[in-house]
């Protein structure tokens, strides 16, 4: 079939919760993705932050075809040989002690929800239910995960909401400690916002936050959904702040492109998980934990993330040419290859311009070019998409005059 011809079905089966563009892809390989007609786009949006190792990475493919030979799916009543072998990397690499595995970020956070309030239950600490969460945080799209999220344009319509949950502004302690009581059970945060405009914490935030918790008895979750995984030039972004958490959560590229989630916690908070408490069927299972063993074995390659974080500061150093050349360009920000460029103007037509030239990019916010590239993306890649960007801003600001 051709683009146009998928879209079509699209549209007439699909449920519209998407708005799309009138491209299908169809095949994808390192950074490039092809679409149905043939063609050929360099990817700048990585599956929202999930191809870290860039498309089909040749040893997450090996896994997955042994592993699909093999045995697909049993359940967690027995024991998984790959499941537990990738909860000991990650706790092997993080401040975690244990992990729970699910398969999506959203789900993650719902059982970093549960988890952080049976804590305190078990604890005889009934009365502490209360989670503090950012405005424009970004935690799914499941009941509990959008009452946790701090941005009304996505309740909208769908109370009555979890209840327990209450917002204060990102990067401001002063409302943290205002909101903290001994109600509070936990802090729940993003240690960079991605979803809401890739915010980065104020030098010191996180581990004021940190304290702040622990003075307050309270739990600290970071979701990592978005930010783990070399993302942001570690293998998790807290290591950049000097905080551990309590409880993280991670999705999005822990799988090298399958869907899995997990929370990671320490023994003394993942003890009040026993059996009963949680559960998710597809959970672990052998297919995505065998994929995201390998994909973590490359994560963990001698040199992998300092190569990241070059390559993003290399990225970033482009963008920053292009902050100083357009006053179309409010700000340009970001950490490893998390990006952003917040324009004064929608920026809707860069990324039209971008799938002409043949690039992926994404935008947030309707005037916030996202950039989270595989982490694969090369210098030339980058020096492409920045000329590509440099005469489009040149267009949009020609428009405005
Ligand atoms: C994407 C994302 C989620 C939701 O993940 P899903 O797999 O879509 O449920 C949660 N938190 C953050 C920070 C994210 O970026």
């Amino acid at each position: 079939m051709n683009n146009k011809e998928i879209a079509k079905l699209t549209e007439q089966h699909v449920a519209s919760t998407y708005g799309r563009f009138p491209i299908a892809l169809v095949r994808g390989k390192g950074t490039k993705v092809w679409d149905a007609s043939g063609k050929q786009y360099t990817d700048f949006v990585a599956g929202i932050a999930v191809d870290n190792l860039g498309h089909c990475h040749p040893d997450v493919v090996a896994a997955i075809r042994q592993q699909a030979g093999r045995l697909l799916h049993v359940s967690n009543l027995f024991h998984i040989e790959s499941q537990s072998l990738l909860a000991k990397a990650l706790t092997q690499n993080s401040f975690a002690d244990k992990v729970f595995f699910c398969n999506s970020g959203a789900e993650a956070n719902e059982a970093a929800i549960k988890l952080a309030r049976r804590f305190f239950f078990d604890k005889g600490e009934k009365f502490r239910r209360e989670i503090i969460s950012m405005k424009d945080s970004f935690h799914g799209r499941t009941m509990g995960a959008i009452s946790a999220t701090g941005q009304k344009k996505f309740h909208e319509g769908f109370a009555p909401l979890l209840p327990g949950f209450k917002y204060v502004p990102f990067n401001n302690l002063e409302a943290v400690k205002k909101a903290l009581s001994s109600k509070t059970c936990a802090v729940l945060v993003e240690p960079i916002q991605g979803e809401g405009g890739v915010n980065l914490p104020d030098k010191n935030y996180l581990k004021e936050l940190k304290k702040l918790c622990a003075k307050n008895g309270s739990l600290l979750i970071f979701d990592e959904v978005q930010t783990a995984f070399g993302r942001t030039g570690k293998l998790f972004a807290y290591e950049s702040y000097g905080v551990k958490p309590d409880i993280m959560t991670l999705a999005k590229a822990l799988g090298g492109g399958v869907a899995i989630g997990a929370l990671a916690a320490t023994n003394k908070v993942m003890k009040s998980f026993v059996p009963g408490t949680h559960a998710a069927t597809f959970g672990g299972n052998p297919l995505a934990c065998s994929a995201a063993l390998a994909a973590f074995k490359v994560y963990s390659k001698a040199g992998f993330l300092e190569k990241t974080a070059q390559t993003g500061d290399y990225f970033i150093s482009r963008l920053r040419e292009l902050e100083k050349s357009f006053s179309v360009v409010k700000e340009v920000r970001g950490i490893g290859m998390l990006l952003a460029m917040e324009l004064k103007q929608p920026a809707g037509s860069i990324v039209e311009d971008g799938l002409r030239e043949g690039y992926l990019i994404n935008c947030i916010k309707q005037n916030i070019l996202r950039f989270i590239p595989p982490l694969v993306i090369t210098k030339k890649e980058i020096d492409g998409l920045v000329a590509s960007l440099s005469q489009s801003l040149e267009k949009l600001q020609a428009n405005l005059k």
